[in-house]
């Protein structure tokens, strides 16, 4: 089945620290060739691809401008070892406005990232706003680019829901549905504006209902696929996809055609 998953993440770092683990893999330092391997063994193997996001080192932004570049080269890394499998996603630093920005136009322009995310606030310990956030949305709408926002709460979704307001050419995903328990929140927010999905990973996906009132209040045309591999299981996560009570035609839009469309991908 063609899938893409607009939301997964690199970490370099397995089990115990890293409170999850990738069961291909050992506990400890680990390389892009252990993701490689794990989406080649998965359902996603057959037609699928995974948008990666960095995962390590964005709680270390705030240390220094240098931090940026390394934790954007992992993620260019493994997509590099199978682009046939992986699409970069380029993770921005708000504390540090004018290296992001021309970081953002190199990994756009040169580097073939396709989407701006994830937009960690909560991990990384920026603001859900702000002068550096409006400047890294509206670069995105120079370069052409979706913006991937994570949200898990009320106020993460009324942060987006503003962001949307400034900014009403840019093109926002919003992770999570809104989040286990403020979906209710972030499907008002897709359902008002329109620049504004949602993407299905992390727990909404598989939560009791969720995905059923995201449906039903949305349409397929404002949802997308997403994992967020490794904190959630790729296979798992397919099979819901696969057996949502949706049309061929929805399922497929869901699957790949909306992401596709938002990241101008040909696929
Ligand atoms: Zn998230």
């Amino acid at each position: 089945m063609r899938i893409v998953d607009v939301h997964s993440h690199f970490y370099s770092e397995n089990g115990e620290d890293a409170g999850w683990e990738i069961p291909q893999a050992p506990p400890g330092p680990i390389g892009p060739s252990v993701y490689v391997e794990a989406v080649r063994q998965s359902g996603l193997a057959a037609g699928g691809r995974m948008v990666i996001y960095s995962g390590s080192g964005l709680d270390r932004l705030r240390e220094g401008p240098e931090v940026l570049p390394r934790v954007n080269s992992a993620a260019a890394g493994l997509v590099e070892m199978a682009p046939e499998l992986f699409i970069l996603g380029f993770s921005p630093d708000p504390f540090h406005p004018n290296e992001t920005l021309d970081l953002m136009e190199t990994y756009v322009r040169e580097r073939g990232a396709k989407v701006i995310g994830e937009i960690v606030p909560y991990i990384a310990g920026y603001d859900r706003e702000g002068p550096a956030m409006d400047a890294i949305y509206e670069k995105a709408i120079e370069l052409d680019v979706p913006i991937n926002n994570h949200s898990s709460t009320a106020e993460d979704s009324a942060a987006i829901r503003r962001l949307a307001e400034r900014h009403p050419e840019a093109r926002i995903i919003m992770a999570h549905i809104g989040g286990t328990w403020a979906f209710r929140e972030g499907i008002a927010v897709a359902r008002s504006h329109d620049n504004v999905w949602v993407d299905t990973s992390g727990w909404p996906m598989v939560a009791g209902g969720t995905m059923e009132i995201a449906l039903r209040e949305l349409g397929p045309s404002k949802l997308l696929f997403g994992i967020d591999y490794p904190l959630c299981d790729i296979d798992t996560w397919v099979e819901r996809l696969e057996r949502l009570p949706v049309s061929d035609e929805a399922r497929e839009r869901i699957a790949w055609g909306n992401a596709a469309e938002l990241m101008k991908l040909e696929l």
